[in-house]
């Protein structure tokens, strides 16, 4: 590992040694840094990804990529490149939606807020106490 995890992204300023200031995006579970893969072709791609954001960039022994520029927040079969966040302009564009994950941290807050009206309607609810019951017939 060693002092070297710090995301290669051209505006993505994600450091290992800066935890406090790491961003991470909805889309990803736990925040990594991964390196390039042995494979030339697909590291060719990879590097080809990151010239989308810094067109000299050159790939070394150290270079990182953190979760947040993959699809499911780690290389995967499906989706093994990074394609996300790749240039400072793509930064605002909303993390993908991943089924379960977003969909839950969604939900929560209005969840929350339910309960808590479902409560408040308890504690100012009084029963209605009709002063002319009406006559049994
Ligand atoms: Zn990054």
């Amino acid at each position: 590992m060693g002092g070297h995890d710090h995301c290669s992204v051209a505006g993505c300023d994600n450091d290992k040694r800066r935890p406090t200031e790491m961003i991470q995006r909805g889309h990803v579970q736990e925040l990594i840094f991964h390196r390039f893969p042995k494979d030339e072709k697909s590291r060719a791609i990879w590097i080809s990804q990151l010239r989308k954001g810094l067109a000299n960039f050159e790939w070394g022994q150290e270079t990182r990529v953190c979760s947040n520029h993959f699809q499911q927040g780690k290389p995967t079969c499906e989706n093994p490149y990074p394609t996300l966040f790749l240039c400072p302009r793509d930064f605002t564009t909303p993390s993908p939606k991943i089924e379960g994950l977003s969909v839950e941290r969604f939900l929560l807050p209005q969840m929350k807020s339910l309960l808590l009206l479902v409560s408040n309607l308890q504690s100012t609810y009084q029963p209605v106490r009709l002063t002319n019951p009406p006559k049994p017939i």
